[in-house]
């Protein structure tokens, strides 16, 4: 079976069937394969890009829906793309994405390694401003499939906004990163967005000592 006849017939199956194969020799037993989960978050990427459910897919460039591995341990939650992601289409571009990579280095793991990235609205802000409320409840069911079938161990949050948009509740980032949270029963740890690092670095120590945790949770 060729790529296209293969792809055609997982996206059958999950129409028939959800995200679950189920497959009847040589026994009978249901696997959630990684080329699945490959197939799966393609074609529910391919579905969301023209999205329009908010305003913001009027003034975007590209939806940023995501990258990275799509059976990784580690989901890193951003808040929303900046200008230069609107324009790549990829999530954690620039200065602030090259730290990232830095840290995710010293933790042993990579963009395309193990983790997956996104962020809790996939369209670009005016100004960069914060996501409205609307904004994030109009787009939420797509970080909530993203999470679903990727099944991460567990998901970071970057920075307040995103951690309060996932938790619902207005904490300061103090309050967020003094424990382990729960998002729909994945354990959430949030942390310092590296664009704050890079405004202060005497911060990247307690990033750091976040990003340790988190290591010690994956292995
Ligand atoms: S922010 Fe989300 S809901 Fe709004 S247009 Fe973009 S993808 Fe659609």
């Amino acid at each position: 079976m060729n790529i296209v006849d293969k792809n055609k017939f997982i996206k059958q199956h999950i129409e028939l069937y959800g995200n679950e194969l189920f497959f009847d020799s040589p026994s009978h037993f249901s696997i959630k394969s990684d080329l699945l989960n490959n197939s799966v978050l393609s074609i529910f990427e391919s579905s969301v890009e023209d999205c329009m459910k908010c305003e913001l897919g009027t003034s975007r460039k590209k939806i940023v829906f995501g990258s990275g591995d799509k059976n990784a341990d580690l989901l890193i939650v951003g808040e929303a793309p900046n200008e230069y992601e609107d324009e790549k289409g990829r999530p954690f571009v620039g200065k602030a994405g090259k730290l990232l990579d830095k840290i995710l280095k010293a933790i042993g793991l990579s963009r395309i390694d193990n983790v997956y990235l996104t962020s809790v609205i996939k369209c670009k802000t005016p100004r960069n401003r914060d996501p409205l409320l609307s904004e994030i409840n109009n787009c939420h069911s797509y970080l909530l499939k993203q999470i679903e079938i990727i099944k991460p161990k567990i998901i970071v949050a970057l920075g307040k906004v995103a951690g309060k948009s996932l938790l619902n509740k207005d904490l300061s980032l103090k309050e967020l990163r003094s424990q382990f949270y729960e998002f729909n029963s994945t354990p959430l740890k949030v942390t310092y967005h590296p664009q704050t690092l890079l405004n202060d670095p005497a911060l990247k120590k307690n990033a750091w000592e976040d990003f340790q945790v988190v290591r010690d949770f994956i292995n």
